[in-house]
Parts: C-alpha cells; structure tokens; sequence
C-alpha cells in the first residue's frame, strides 16, 4: 500500500504532478507538451494507461498547455472548474469535463483527491491533497501565502509538492520590473523560500517523509540554495527541489512507522499514570 510520486516538470515554464497507487494515477496540472509528458513517464517506466484523470489548478499557460492535447489522445477525464475552463480557452471535449468543488473529495479509483482554494492571481485557483488508504500527497504550488486551508492540508501530509518560488534578496535585487515584483510577492503571487521554509517548520507533521520543492523561479531563486537551506532543518524527511527542465525519479510513499496515535486512558488509571501515553503504530 503505497502512492508513487514524482514532478514530471516544475516551475514557470510547466508543471506536471505525477501521483498513483499501483493500479491508477491522476496528474495534476498539464503544463508541459502532450510528449513531454509521455516521453517522462516513458523515462520512469510509468504507464500512461494507468493516468486516468487530471486535475487543473489554475489557467495559467504554466499548467495547461498539453491538457487539450492530452485529453483528447487519451480520452483522460479532466477536473476544471467552469470558471477556469472559460479563462483558460481550450477545448476539452464535454464529455470529458468534470468539475470540482472546494473541500469535496473527487473518487477515482482507489484515490482521492481533496481541492482548496488557495491565493493566486487566477480566476478559481486550487490547492489539491491527493489520498489513497490514509497516505496523503499534498500539492501546492502558486501560492501567495500561507493561508490557514494551506496549514490544515500540509500537517497531514507524508508528502508534498511545495513551492518555494524566489529568494527574497535575489527578488529584491534583480531586474524584474517593480510591478512584476510586486505582483510575484504582493500576498496573490507566489511563496518565497523563507515562507516556505517557515510553514515547514511550524507545521511539517512528523510522518512527512519526502518534501518536494516546486515551481523554484529561473531568476529569483537558485536549486542549491534551496536544497541546503531545507536540508539544515529536514530530520527525517527527504528534500528533493523539483527540475524545471526534467523529471524527478519516482518517490514511494508509504505510512510512517513513526506515526503515533494519542491514546487517552481511563479516567481511572489517570492519577497513577498521570500522562497521555503514545503508541507508535506499525501498519
Ligand atoms: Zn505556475
Ligand atoms: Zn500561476
């Protein structure tokens, strides 16, 4: 019982999310060519018979430019809000276009997927936690801030697609236009490294075993930058910064054996105890 993971491209230029149990997958965001696509998974030995939805986060040309083609070949169901669909202007056969709904489970086989707003400069942007048998993939990317849906999904996550778009200081001094900085950090825009780095912190759960450090900028921000500030803090997760020019290797995740349940006693016993006991559970 596992979910297999892996960004099939990252960043202002595409973003691919792989995520599937061993029977199916759903892929979140379709930025990258229809053959990019099937040329990564080629590459990881994923078939594509197994994908059997997409979810669009936003219509941004970053994750949807293969998702007409990719629909229209594989006859592969997408996930889009009417609002998003309209903005984003491709065509996506009827039958094959399915909505969402925000904090509503979408089944697809044995996997689920949970959309939440999230804040971006789009018409109906979606955060998205992927689930199959209580393993919990967390997809967020495109985010202004850190708002309190984002901090609810993240802390039960065992992994995460998380961005970490710009470095403060290489925003401030490099040569974007002012607007454009404004826009890429002004609360609506993108997550800088400290914000990131922050919500890490303050919320990772303590069975998050891998996080994925997404949709890194080309110019504010720097992959060995990320890396080892993360690293400094990691413990027992996996750090691994998403490419914005390949495919990452295939992550399995699997439930924690450090995962604990609180286990409250009788009442009874409480004085003598005196103490919640923890008990690791091993599944
Ligand atoms: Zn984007
Ligand atoms: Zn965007």
């Amino acid at each position: 019982m596992a979910l297999f993971i892996t960004s099939l491209n990252s960043g202002s230029n595409g973003n691919c999310y792989y995520v599937g149990n061993d029977r199916e997958a759903v892929l979140v965001d379709a930025g990258i060519s229809c053959r990019e696509i099937e040329k990564r998974m080629a590459n990881l030995h994923l078939p594509i018979a197994c994908v059997k939805a997409l979810f669009i986060s936003h219509e941004h040309t970053d994750h949807i430019s293969g998702a007409a083609v990719l629909s229209r070949k594989y006859k592969l169901p997408v996930y889009i809000t009417p609002a998003t669909l309209k903005h984003a202007r491709i065509h996506i056969d009827k039958s094959l276009q399915h909505t969402f709904t925000a904090n509503e489970p979408v089944t697809i086989g044995g996997i689920s997927v949970t959309p939440f707003a999230k804040y971006h400069d789009a018409t109906d942007p979606f955060s998205f936690m992927v689930e199959h048998n209580g393993i919990k993939v967390g997809v967020i990317t495109d985010i202004g801030k850190v708002c309190d849906r984002v901090i609810h999904y993240f802390r039960q996550c065992h992994a995460c697609f998380l961005e970490s778009n710009y470095d403060d200081k290489m925003l401030e001094e490099g040569g974007y236009p002012i607007f454009l900085k404004q826009r890429i950090r002004g609360g609506n825009g993108h997550l800088s490294n400290a914000q990131a780095l922050e919500l890490f912190l303050k919320h990772k759960p303590p069975f998050m075993t891998h996080l994925l450090l997404s949709h890194l900028s080309k110019h504010n921000n720097c992959p060995e930058l990320v890396q080892n500030l993360f690293m400094k803090h990691a413990r027992q997760t996996n750090i691994i910064v998403a490419s914005r020019y390949q495919e990452t290797e295939v992550y399995t995740i699997t439930k924690s054996t450090e995962e604990f349940v609180t286990v409250e006693l009788p009442e009874i016993i409480m004085p003598v105890i005196n103490a919640t006991v923890q008990l690791s559970l091993f599944s």
